[in-house]
């Protein structure tokens, strides 16, 4: 949707009321009232709502969404399996769009340039984490770019399955031209989620990448990966993956439910990226990694997972770690990689009235490898614009 234009009758009222009667509305002067889809409870699935974005402030960036990821956060969120979630909810945090409007202290972007969100919108800027380039580990906790409180605005933050959003220019990163907009967008999130621990690790020509899962994060992993020089193993747990899995680039396949497969994977690999969305047993992984190997968890299931073995991790010097996306510059790092290196996702285009659909093809596994939503769909149903 252009921003500016009006938004259809039925989207221009307040959103359908959550069980509270909260209503997405957050304070606006001269903000744009936003099309969106959101969920107002757990198993409401996505419905058209209405945000109303605050006017642009002096260091304010406001963007014209085109393009946003589905990312499997986005499934957990919504559907409140991480506990403790308010709604309405409008979810959404791999943006890509144009700048329709900046602040009077913008000076890093105009009108028309093609930008992007991830996940954080704020943080407090002051602690050693963001003085360090790290604002995704905040001491003070980033504010992520839906579901949080937004603690310089007020009210809290709603995502990019919408016509557009406005942002502090400093959590504000620019999409190389080169890039195509929309299979740019999961960059936003999957591609700087799997770059950070890649880049964290050192990986470089010759080293031995394991990737665990392959969706969203997984084939960004691969990608990532190989343009670092890479050799790259996937661990899959569906054998309709393997063929697909060398297509993307991947030297080798390992079907994970294969004990003998697993077995004969023992000390190729010196780092792992897990991605996997559900709980699953780490030692068969640990016991794939060389000496001084490294695991990482990307991977947030709702449920606990299976215990870690000590001696798995003890007898070769193994570190288990996580990692949460990555910071501002280094998500500009990334995305400039990628330009240097023609790395984008492989995407599926959705339109709004997909989205349910989408997400329980997601969590079934069956998408290659990233939904993407084309913003310019977010227009209310005709049978609802008349209601
Ligand atoms: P996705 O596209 O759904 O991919 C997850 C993959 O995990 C699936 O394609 C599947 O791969 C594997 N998998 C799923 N269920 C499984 C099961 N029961 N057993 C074994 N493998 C299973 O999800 P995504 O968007 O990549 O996100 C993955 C996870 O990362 C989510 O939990 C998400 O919340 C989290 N995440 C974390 C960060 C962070 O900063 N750390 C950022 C973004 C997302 P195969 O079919 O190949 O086995
Ligand atoms: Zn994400
Ligand atoms: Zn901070």
């Amino acid at each position: 949707m252009t921003p500016g234009r009006p938004v259809p009758p039925a989207l221009a009222k307040p959103i359908a009321p959550a069980a509270d009667n909260t209503s997405v509305e957050t304070k606006t002067e001269t903000g744009l009232l936003a099309a969106a889809y959101g969920a107002v409870s757990g198993d409401s699935g996505l419905v058209p709502l209405t945000l109303a974005r605050r006017t642009p402030g002096a260091d304010d960036v406001e963007i014209a969404i085109e393009f946003c990821g589905l990312c499997h956060s986005d499934v957990h969120a919504t559907r409140g399996e991480w506990g403790g979630q308010a709604y309405p909810l409008v979810p959404g945090h791999e943006i890509v769009g144009t700048v329709s409007r900046v602040g009077a202290d913008v000076t890093e972007f105009t009108v028309g340039d093609r930008v992007g969100v991830g996940c954080m919108v704020d943080s407090c800027r002051e602690c050693d984490s963001c003085l360090d380039g790290l604002e995704q580990y905040c001491e003070k906790g980033m504010t992520g770019t839906y579901g949080a409180n937004d603690r310089r605005n007020g009210g809290t933050t709603q995502g990019g399955y919408s016509s557009s959003i406005v942002v502090d220019r400093r959590y504000v990163l620019r999409v190389p031209e080169s890039l195509d907009p929309a299979a740019a967008a999961p960059l936003l999130c999957a591609g700087v989620t799997t770059f950070s621990p890649l880049r964290h690790f050192g990986v470089e020509e010759g080293d031995v990448v394991g990737v665990v899962g392959l969706g969203g994060l997984g084939h960004m992993a691969v990608k990532l990966a190989k343009a670092m020089g890479a050799q790259v193993v996937v661990f899959t747990t569906s054998e309709a993956k393997v063929a697909a899995a060398l297509e993307l680039g991947a030297d080798e396949v390992v079907l994970s439910r294969d004990e003998a497969a697993m077995a004969a994977a023992n000390r190729t690999v010196d780092l792992i990226i897990d991605t996997v969305a559900a709980p699953h047993d780490l030692n068969p992984y640990f016991r794939t990694l060389r000496v001084d190997g490294a695991l990482f968890q990307l991977g947030l299931p709702s449920e606990a997972m299976p215990p870690v073995s000590p001696g798995a991790l003890i007898r070769r010097r193994i570190a288990y770690a996580g990692s949460l996306i990555g910071g501002i510059a280094e998500t500009q790092e990334m995305l400039d990689f990628c330009a240097e290196h023609g790395v984008v996702a492989d995407i599926e285009m959705v339109g709004a009235g997909q989205l349910n659909e989408a997400y329980d093809r997601m969590v079934a596994g069956d998408v290659k490898y990233r939904f993407v939503l084309d913003t310019g769909t977010l227009q209310a149903p005709a049978e609802e614009a008349d209601a």
